[in-house]
């Protein structure tokens, strides 16, 4: 058995004890010695990936592999990494740095897949889609021609341009998960992602007008929160456009620098494994609550927001989202 992924890459040796070998960083540049070396029955524990995987070799996925399922949801790459460096985010840096495929290969995939689905449900398997700032439009095309129906995460600014607005929902596009994160704390590496609220909430909307669902994702538990600011989400979260909400704890992944910040100050909960790094459970020490009000706090968001009321309502306004989107 060979482990990879971002786990693995950053706990090597931990992951070498589970399997024959692991694969730190990206698959593709070491794939054909691993290969090899299993034929030969001479693996090595590790295999490292020397530098970034430039994608414009990506290989074709065996999409037949995923074929047989009753309804197949079929994964596809545009990017990988993102721009941007999150405090809590090991996507971003741990597999190298932002790049994007060519768009000659994303329509041999989207040609690939068709072999299989006349009408397929895609994952696009991105960190951050669109985040390249450059022509969306090709890319858009791609996906139109291809009569695809698929979701993605992209961040908020995807509202405030226009030129990807007007072709999302034609292109396929039923919903995108928007990071909003914390409202009581301004994470480090954000970037151009950090902004007010209003601002953001502005652009979910030109998204929702667009057609195109909006899964807006928080995080609970960052430094500041309190049984007081848990009380203004819930609020914020049930009053909000938003079609969709993702909730969960701040997770302290290791490669992130959050993790870092964690275990320099000591604020790492010894006796919690990587079991409990769930995105529900709470792993630290929060300030200014204590572990066990925070994770009270959370289960209390979480039944709020998810309870039978909240989550009718939002089911209608996806249905009238998707009035709006041609492809739906
Ligand atoms: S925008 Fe998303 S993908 Fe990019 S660093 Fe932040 S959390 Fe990670």
């Amino acid at each position: 058995m060979v482990i990879g992924g971002l786990h693995a890459t950053v706990c090597a040796d931990e992951a070498a004890r589970h399997c024959d070998a692991v694969v730190v960083g990206e698959g593709e540049s070491v794939w054909d010695e691993v290969l090899k070396d299993a034929q030969s029955q001479s693996l090595r524990q590790i295999y490292r990936s020397a530098s970034d995987f430039d994608l414009t070799h990506s290989p074709m996925p065996r999409f037949d592999l995923l074929s047989g399922r009753a309804i197949p949801r079929w994964t596809l790459q545009t990017e990988r990494g993102c721009p941007f460096a999150c405090d809590f985010c090991g996507a971003s840096r741990l597999l190298g740095s932002f790049r994007e495929k060519p768009i000659v290969r994303i329509r041999a995939e989207l040609a690939e897949i068709s072999r299989f689905s006349r009408r397929p449900w895609i994952e696009l398997a991105d960190d951050n889609t669109f985040a390249g700032g450059g022509d969306a439009n090709e890319l858009l095309a791609a996906l139109g021609e291809a009569n695809v129906r698929y979701f993605t995460e992209a961040d908020w600014r995807v509202g405030e341009r226009p030129e990807i607005l007007r072709h999302l929902a034609a292109s396929g596009c039923v919903q995108l998960l928007v990071g909003i994160e914390s409202l009581v704390f301004r994470y480090p590496g954000m970037g151009a992602k950090q902004a007010e609220l209003k601002r953001i909430m502005d652009a979910v909307c030109a998204i929702q007008d667009a057609g195109v669902v909006v899964n807006g994702c928080f995080i609970v538990g960052a430094d500041g929160e309190t049984n007081a600011s848990l009380d203004r989400l819930i609020e914020f979260i049930l009053a909000s456009p938003l079609a969709e909400v993702q909730i969960t704890l701040q997770t302290p992944f290791p490669g992130t620098s959050l993790y870092q910040r964690m275990k320099q100050t000591g604020r790492l909960i010894e006796d919690r494994g990587w079991s409990y790094y769930t995105l529900f459970d709470v792993t630290y020490r929060p300030q200014p609550m204590t572990a066990e009000q925070l994770q009270r706090g959370f289960h209390r968001v979480i039944g709020a927001v998810f309870a039978t009321a909240a989550a009718e309502r939002r089911s209608v306004l996806r249905k009238e989202i998707w009035r709006r989107n041609p492809r739906f």
